[in-house]
């Protein structure tokens, strides 16, 4: 352990506290707690801890006040920002809820899940089925992220067209505060007018305000029936337009519109040694997907006079409909494992761009215009949900570029014209990973002063002693 680090004294009262697997301080099982998901910041801490109870988090809480620890709470670790990576130099000791993962209820007639922050997202996915019912939050990473990543993060994901992102979706919230005091609110209620909706405050905070314990979310009848395709769009197929008219053609029925150009489709491809047996069209590729609760719905009917009004503009040139679900799962491999085609290919720099959906065609010319003249060379692999405006505009990293240096390099100066044409359309630089410990200068840069004031003013009220994930976000 490095000499700054404190010695066994100071970690031995979370020992007496949370048993000894709950105190881990042997780097060779610490380490994938302090290095990022991006593999750009390697961390460090004195101990992770892994409480199993929220009495256990509160107490050690306050055990770290009066050791001096700062703490950094950490679900799945698969944010994109480095906001559960904790700081060389800060003392900062991870939280993580990977032991607190319990369902605590499932309420068929409420349509509500209330469960331990840190159950995996799939996990709650597959109680919520178990009951007939539905969770609509759905990420790549949902295999391994954690409900307290998703609230810190205010995560979006596969499905946010129809139902809104994890913000829209929690209905009571349990939250242990800095000084340790407990605030529980985990309301099934959906009408709730008793003042400021605090809840809300601590989403999307990334684990600066406090360590959320407990959340209860919206479910929805479970979404037996799909219908899905993949669409070649033609060249100059306008992105807003086709979304709106999904949209009224389908009377919202569509979860999931997701854009995917011809070069992350090669990504695909290129990763795979083979075709993926899907084309994008000179427009790109476009995954649609309708869901519906009632067999009454004929939803395969639906999809196909979607599709024709589509084709009648000329925004669509081909399509393919699932036939089955292995076909339809087909699809979906193709759309998750674009990631991982960037990574096969030498990896990316993420710009994780929002702008209004109306505004999509604008920014995808200024963007391509500005790459153009800056980096004529560069591969450039495009992709997004479109229902919250979002895209993944990521940089192939160049053949024999360092990763890392490539990173650096575009942060320091393509990355701050593409994010000054998000925000000229009103959009902004950080649409689904938040902040973290990698924007926060773009959060100085952008922001008006009444934006930081308040922020700053909201983190000392709750946090004055910033014991809370110091050096993320604020
Ligand atoms: C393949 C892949 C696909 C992805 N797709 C999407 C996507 O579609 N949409 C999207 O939004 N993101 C996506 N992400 C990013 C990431 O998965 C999300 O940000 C996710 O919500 C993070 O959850 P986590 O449990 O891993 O959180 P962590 O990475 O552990 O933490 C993230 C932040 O939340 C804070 N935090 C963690 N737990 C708590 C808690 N209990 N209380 C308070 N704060 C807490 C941390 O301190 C940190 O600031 C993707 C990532 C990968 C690797």
């Amino acid at each position: 352990m490095p000499e700054s680090l404190p010695d066994r004294d100071a970690l031995a009262p979370f020992e007496a506290l949370l048993g000894s697997g709950g105190v881990l301080t042997d780097p060779a099982l610490t380490g994938r707690y302090t290095r990022d998901q991006r593999d750009l910041m390697q961390g460090e801490t004195p101990a992770v801890l892994r409480p199993r109870s929220v009495e256990e988090v509160q107490a050690l809480v306050g055990l770290a006040r009066a050791q001096g620890f700062g703490l950094v709470p950490q679900g799945g670790n698969t944010g994109y920002v480095g906001g559960a990576t904790p700081e060389p130099g800060r003392r900062q000791l991870v939280v993580s809820l990977e032991r607190m993962t319990r369902i605590r209820a499932v309420d068929p007639l409420n349509f509500t899940l209330s469960c331990d922050a840190g159950t995996i997202l799939a996990d709650a996915q597959k109680a919520a089925e178990a009951d007939g019912l539905f969770l609509p939050l759905s990420l790549g990473s949902e295999g391994s992220c954690r409900l307290g990543g998703n609230l810190g993060t205010n995560a979006g994901g596969l499905q946010v067209l129809r139902y809104g992102m994890a913000r829209d979706l929690v209905l009571g919230l349990e939250v242990v505060l800095p000084d340790g005091t407990l605030f529980s609110d985990m309301r099934t209620l959906r009408k709730n007018n008793i003042g400021y909706d605090l809840k809300q405050l601590f989403i999307g905070a990334e684990g600066t305000l406090g360590i959320i314990t407990g959340v209860v979310l919206k479910l929805w009848p479970a979404q037996g029936q799909r219908a899905t395709a993949w669409l070649e769009l033609a060249a100059g197929a306008p992105i807003p337009e086709m979304a709106a008219l999904v949209r009224r053609e389908t009377s919202d029925l569509a979860s999931t519109f997701e854009l995917i150009s011809a070069s992350s489709l090669g990504l695909v491809t290129e990763m795979r040694g083979a075709e993926t047996g899907l084309k994008a069209g000179p427009g790109g590729a476009v995954l649609l997907e309708l869901t519906a609760s009632s067999d009454r719905i004929p939803l395969d009917d639906v999809l196909m006079g979607c599709l024709e009004a589509l084709m009648e503009r000329g925004w669509v040139v081909d399509a393919v409909l699932a036939q089955s679900e292995t076909q339809r799962r087909a699809f979906w491999a193709v759309r998750e494992t674009i990631p991982e085609g960037e990574k096969h290919a030498g990896g990316s720099v993420k710009h994780d761009i929002a702008v209004p959906i109306s505004r999509l065609t604008d920014f995808l010319a200024r963007g391509a215009a500005l790459l153009a003249e800056r980096l004529p060379d560069v591969r450039l692999s495009v992709y997004g949900h479109v229902g919250d405006g979002n895209l993944h505009y990521n940089l192939v990293v160049p053949a024999g570029r360092d990763r890392v240096a490539f990173t650096r390099e575009i942060e320091a100066s393509f990355a701050h014209d593409l994010y000054t044409i998000a925000l000229e359309y009103g959009g902004g630089y950080s649409a689904e990973y938040g902040i973290g410990r990698f924007k926060r200068d773009l959060l100085e840069r952008y922001s008006d002063p009444a934006r930081l004031r308040l922020i700053a003013a909201v983190k000392h009220s709750l946090d004055p002693d910033g014991i809370m994930n110091a050096g993320a976000l604020v």
